[in-house]
């Protein structure tokens, strides 16, 4: 099976008020077969954001782009503007962090999404794609749509907008959806019903789906694979349940740590420190002034990410080889 999304050495620079350049992507691999869900986690400044804006040239002007990211073979990198502005909000739909936002607040939202509908579809009267809207309000399960379309953005809860966010986004049947941050600003209740929402349209509709998000917990139960990012660089990379059971990555299983376990029994662990700049990364692993295991060899040399037991890692130390090496 050919994939839906493939990026190769992908590499994002931005240059600071001095005229310096620095990578803020360094060279990222990412595949995603069709209907398969991967989360890209990680904390803020990771580059996890970024890559997908990247794909869909929304970064600012300026960022300097190169590698390879190809959409269903489509190479996306350099492609005109007007065609990607065709491929945007049709074949790839987006979920943002903050959907408040990301609507008019002047305009009524079931408005914003006929606008979506006909944008793409011309022939598509505006009766018809408020039809449509009212559609799939259904489908992402918001109560009274052909009332609730009526509405503008401010007369929705935030678990309400985001739903309306996704329906936007599914307005055009896309093949794959970008959804980052989807259930950061929201409560842990209405977090659960997001993500059930996204794991019966990822069944029902059979679309692929990037979840990026700070949070392993989010993509633990929706996610068939994972990334973990770390200063603008993949360093770890494996199927849901390898990444949560053979993890390789001291950054991953502190991450894993920070998760709350479910009967809330469990001291949370804490990652010390913060992510470096891009402009002042740490030489060697850029992980290791905030890294327990570390070494002299973590300074020096910058890990390549390879396999390692069941993952793809990218440590000197990997966890897995020195847990083995206590049991010897
Ligand atoms: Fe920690 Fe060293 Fe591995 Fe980096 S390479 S994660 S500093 S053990």
């Amino acid at each position: 099976m050919s994939p839906l999304l493939k990026t190769k050495d992908l590499r994002i620079e931005f240059r600071n008020d001095d005229g310096i350049w620095a990578e803020a992507l360094c060279g990222v691999d990412l595949s995603l077969d069709p209907g398969e869900v991967l989360g890209i986690v990680g904390e803020s400044g990771s580059g996890k954001s970024i890559a997908m804006m990247a794909l869909l040239q929304l970064l600012p002007r300026g960022a300097r782009v190169s590698g390879s990211a190809r959409f269903k073979g489509q190479e996306l990198i350099g492609m005109p503007p007007a065609r990607i502005r065709q491929l945007r909000g049709k074949s790839i739909g987006c979920v943002f962090q903050d959907p408040l936002s990301a609507f008019n607040s002047v305009l009524r939202i079931g408005d914003q999404i006929a606008e979506a509908i006909t944008l793409h579809d011309r022939s598509m009267s505006k009766r018809d794609a408020l039809k449509e809207a009212e559609r799939l309000f259904e489908l992402v399960a918001i109560p009274q749509p052909a009332k609730r379309i009526r509405q503008y953005p401010h007369e929705f809860s935030g678990g309400m907008r985001q739903r309306a966010m996704i329906a936007m986004a599914l307005a055009n049947r896309p093949e794959l959806l970008i959804a980052d941050e989807p259930t950061t600003a929201l409560d842990v209740t209405v977090q659960a019903q997001i993500l059930d929402l996204l794991r019966d349209l990822r069944k029902d509709l059979g679309i692929g789906m990037v979840l990026i998000t700070h949070d392993l917990g989010v993509v633990a139960g929706i996610a068939d694979k994972i990334a973990v990012m770390y200063g603008g660089r993949i360093v770890e990379r494996g199927t849901t349940d390898d990444v949560f059971y053979h993890t390789a990555h001291p950054y991953s299983a502190g991450l894993i740590g920070a998760v709350p376990s479910l009967d809330g029994t469990g001291k949370l662990q804490q990652i010390d420190g913060t992510p470096p700049s891009i402009f002042n990364r740490p030489s060697g692993c850029s992980f290791h002034p905030r890294c327990s295991q570390v070494e002299e060899i973590c300074r020096m040399q910058t890990p390549e990410l390879e396999s390692v037991g069941e993952t793809d890692c990218a440590c000197h130390l990997p966890l897995v080889t020195r847990d083995a090496k206590v049991a010897e």
